[in-house]
């Protein structure tokens, strides 16, 4: 009888690559993917928390592309606060007051890292080759393992991203918003914007998605940089989702307003020349307003590119370079006067979440726009 007590209170170790994580502790383990040119051993850590007490399983994903490297600083703050030091007194995350497990990938694709490249070393895009092939390509079989070893293991996925180079993203988040479970995970996550996606074909997220692991995607910040807002935002909102599938104690962070984006416009430069942006991401702009200006470097010609709507700035170009027809800002219209008004009160540019008891929530679905899966590569 007592026995069968203690069974039942008891949590099982979490078994990973040969390795018994007792209920409790935390333990970072290579996974291994094959030889490296020069025959050494190539792996990819995973740090796994096994809390002591019943839960979800939650994986954390970042660094699939090489150059994107916000979500890398933002699992260093989660788990070891703003001194990026272990076991002191700011870690946000500790393993004894989880409950459940965390599965945590910093860097999915250590070579094109190394590289300082969005392709793995084998010039495949990662995100391209889910679910892999234990027979397939370096990324094929670099996508198998983190895939069936990492990702099956958990119910819910959160994969941190950046935009490309030559181009930022306002933080945001992206969803299968026909899901209801992936649509409430985006809505815990907290960042004012949600693009509803499903994801490219071979993504993890659409891979996962499609497997019944609820699954979310941050998109934050730019390629080869760390940049604090975008940050702060990803911890903010890493911590809102545990809390929200009761894995840590803690107050659900709501923003003032959501933002549902099915559909939205890339607004296109007129013509080639430098580009002089006029907002930044996440600025809200008036229909007609300058969004940037482009200019001819050899004469006194300018030009400005104004927005032909009222909407939320997604995505902005940051190289100065730009030929005709080159994708200048990617914007959200907000139609409603209300959830206009709600936006220049409490715009995202300034990056605080605030601690609301009720989200004013609208879909941004313009017709002349397209589904972000049919615009431009990043994700
Ligand atoms: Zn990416």
């Amino acid at each position: 009888m007592t026995n069968r007590v203690i069974r039942q209170t008891m949590r099982e170790p979490f078994h990973f690559e040969g390795i018994d994580v007792l209920p409790g502790t935390q333990a970072r383990i290579p996974l291994p993917v094959g030889l490296d040119p020069l025959g050494r051993d190539l792996s990819i850590p995973v740090h796994i928390l096994h809390g002591e007490k019943d839960g979800p399983i939650l994986t954390i994903t970042s660094t699939i592309h090489g150059d994107e490297l916000n979500g890398v600083t933002i699992i260093r703050h989660l788990l070891y606060g703003m001194d990026l030091k272990p076991e002191t007194s700011d870690d946000l995350v500790k393993v004894e007051n989880l409950r459940g497990t965390l599965l945590i990938v910093p860097v999915c694709n250590p070579e094109a890292v190394i590289l300082d490249t969005r392709r793995s070393s084998d010039g495949r895009d990662l995100n391209r080759c889910f679910p892999g092939s234990p027979n397939g390509t370096h990324s094929a079989r670099i996508a198998h393992a983190l895939f069936e070893q990492v990702v099956m293991r958990g119910k819910y996925l959160i994969d941190l991203h950046t935009a490309p180079a030559r181009r930022t993203n306002a933080p945001h988040i992206r969803a299968n918003c026909d899901r209801e479970d992936s649509k409430d995970l985006a809505r815990a996550f907290g960042t004012p914007i949600v693009l509803h996606s499903i994801g490219p074909e071979g993504s993890l997220r659409r891979t996962a998605t499609g497997l019944g692991i609820h699954s979310i995607l941050l998109e934050a910040g730019t390629a080869n940089v760390f940049e604090g807002g975008a940050i702060a935002v990803g911890v903010q909102g890493i911590m809102n989702v545990m809390i929200h599938l009761d894995m840590i104690d803690g107050n659900l962070r709501r923003p003032e307003w959501r933002l549902i984006v099915r559909k939205s416009r890339w607004i296109r430069s007129p013509r080639g020349g430098m580009l002089h942006p006029a907002i930044v991401a996440g600025e809200l702009v008036d229909q007609g307003q300058p969004i940037a200006h482009v200019t001819n470097p050899l004469s006194g010609d300018a030009e400005a590119i104004l927005s032909p709507m009222s909407g939320v700035a997604v995505g902005l170009a940051t190289s100065p370079i730009v030929r005709e027809g080159d994708p200048v800002a990617n914007i959200a219209s907000v139609q409603k006067k209300k959830t206009h008004q709600k936006i220049r009160a409490a715009p995202m540019t300034e990056w605080t979440v605030k601690d609301v008891s009720e989200t004013l929530e609208d879909i941004s679905d313009d017709e002349s726009g397209a589904c972000i899966d049919d615009t431009p590569e990043d994700e």
